[in-house]
């Protein structure tokens, strides 16, 4: 099933390099296309409109210059604005001011015709030209002296899809009322529809090589550290030391930092696994050996001496004792850290807690001599898995108990503080220096990797942690060296 999915991942799954190269030649793509779409579409509008402003402007310098006379000055400029703008002007008049609908050949007389082939012409043909103009134009411009424009459709003049640009205005002069029209074929931009195509061509042509190739390189680029990262990670699962080398891109550099870090990880946490291999089957060892050598005695030398007997029989189960309370802890940690041990909460006593497992130590105080000082307050109520929370005082107050100073004393203080539960335990033993104090909360980790002198697995404040942590509680240790330590941890308080 497992393998069914790995190959259906890896059909599905795309090359990032192939990915990125693709979105660099899309991009190319999309910019040629609106390249082609604002050439041809928009430029062509824009082009059109272009050209209509100009002959409006034309039309309008060319009205101010009319005085009702075409003198050899207004001829001349009138042949450079042709000259220059591709297109025809007329001036006439119109006898008798008829209105357009009415018009005939013998009411139009022609003052001036220029186009730009036959320069100053004759009129012939202009009048039925003018005859032809749409009648609500021309009454447009018989009506005001303002200049009007109109699209005059003609297959002959500008080609299938072109039309004559027709601009028109009146003018009153002292000879009377005279007509100015300028008129110029727009091509539907055939001529320059082809040059733009054959320019876009060319450009979309090296565009795409260009962008091709570049992006190529660029996506190979891109993609190199992780490619490079790959062969590195595969190198640290074949067991090699590896580093992951940084390459000067914020992303990737965070990228290997953090492949760096969980490599420094994952080495730290196989060289505490090979400890604790070492640790414990140091610590199985040492009451094997000795459970194997006082029954060997028993058996060889003091079976039947009853006092030996009994004697070495107790080294025997103290050491079966210490064997379960490792085993016993191991089990602990594991189901902890695994997650099959989960709090079972309940609303708990804590001061009543705490007195019971005060009572378990009570051997310690009244046969070894050790001195606990008691700040004890009733009714500390919490929500919490009691047998966790013993666990966790037994290891503390053990813990207090076992490094504590010559004086032999160990201070307990409960109490309720701003709706929390705080548990401390003092000692006064040699303490914990601060480089130490994170440290201590690791299995089998040992202050200064000294030989325990009391019975403990190593594994204790392990347990602590990993109890509190489930509990979300707030724990540490303060601990000033040579004066001794202070365990602390708070829980929320349900009174
Ligand atoms: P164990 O006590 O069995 O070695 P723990 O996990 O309980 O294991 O403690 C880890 C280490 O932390 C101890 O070996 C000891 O070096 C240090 N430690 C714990 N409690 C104290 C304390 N009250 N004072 C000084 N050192 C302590």
């Amino acid at each position: 099933m497992a393998k069914k999915e790995k190959r259906k991942r890896k059909n599905t799954a795309q090359s990032l390099m192939v990915r990125t190269w693709a979105y660099f030649v899309g991009m190319t793509v999309i910019m040629l296309t609106i390249l082609w779409v604002t050439a041809l579409i928009v430029f062509r509008g824009y082009y059109t409109s272009l050209r209509e402003n100009s002959l409006v402007t034309q039309c309008s310098a060319l009205s101010r210059l009319y005085n009702g006379v075409a003198t050899e000055d207004f001829k001349n400029e009138v042949e450079s604005a042709v000259a220059q703008n591709t297109m025809r002007v007329t001036v006439f008049t119109i006898d008798g001011d008829k209105s357009a609908s009415e018009l005939t050949e013998q009411d139009i007389t022609v003052t001036l015709n220029v186009d730009p082939i036959d320069g100053v012409g004759d009129s012939e043909g202009v009048v039925s030209f003018l005859l032809k103009l749409d009648e609500k134009f021309v009454e447009k411009i018989q009506a005001d002296s303002k200049i009007h424009t109109y699209h005059l459709r003609n297959r002959h003049s500008a080609g299938a899809n072109g039309y004559n640009l027709v601009v028109g205005c009146s003018k009153q002069t002292a000879n009377g009322k005279a007509y100015i029209l300028i008129t110029s074929p727009v091509q539907a931009n055939n001529t320059m529809d082809s040059i733009v195509i054959n320019q876009l061509l060319i450009v979309t042509i090296l565009c795409v090589v260009i962008s091709v190739s570049l992006s190529y390189v660029f996506s190979k680029n891109i993609t190199k550290p992780i490619t490079q990262y790959a062969s590195v990670a595969r190198r640290m699962g074949n067991g090699e030391k590896v580093r992951f080398g940084e390459v000067g891109f914020i992303e990737y550099d965070d990228l290997a930092r953090a492949l760096n870090h969980a490599t420094e990880e994952i080495e730290k946490t196989e060289n505490q696994r090979r400890e604790f291999m070492a640790n414990v089957g140091h610590d199985l060892r040492t009451p094997l050996t000795m459970v194997k050598a006082y029954a060997e005695m028993i058996r060889d030398l003091s079976g039947r001496d009853e006092k030996k007997r009994t004697e070495h029989c107790g080294v025997i189960i103290d050491e079966v004792d210490r064997l379960t309370l490792l085993v016993n802890d191991i089990l602990d940690l594991s189901k902890l850290q695994s997650g099959t041990r989960v709090p079972e909460y309940a609303t708990v006593n804590l001061s009543e807690t705490v007195g019971n497992v005060l009572d378990r130590f009570a051997i310690y105080r009244e046969k070894h001599g050790y001195v606990f000082n008691l700040d004890v307050q009733s009714d500390c109520v919490t929500q919490c898995d009691e047998r966790m929370i013993e666990q966790v005082l037994y290891n503390l107050i053990g813990n207090a108990i076992s490094y504590t100073g010559e004086d032999k004393t160990v201070s307990v203080t409960l109490a309720k503080r701003d709706g929390e539960i705080v548990f401390a335990v003092t000692d006064t033993g040699k303490g914990i220096s601060p480089e130490e104090t994170d440290k201590v909360w690791e299995r089998y980790y040992r202050v200064n990797q000294e030989k325990r002198t009391v019975v403990g697995s190593g594994m204790g404040l392990s347990i602590v942690k990993n109890i509190l942590d489930l509990h979300k509680a707030e724990y540490g240790v303060k601990s000033v060296v040579g004066k001794g330590s202070t365990f602390y941890f708070k829980l929320t308080s349900k009174s």
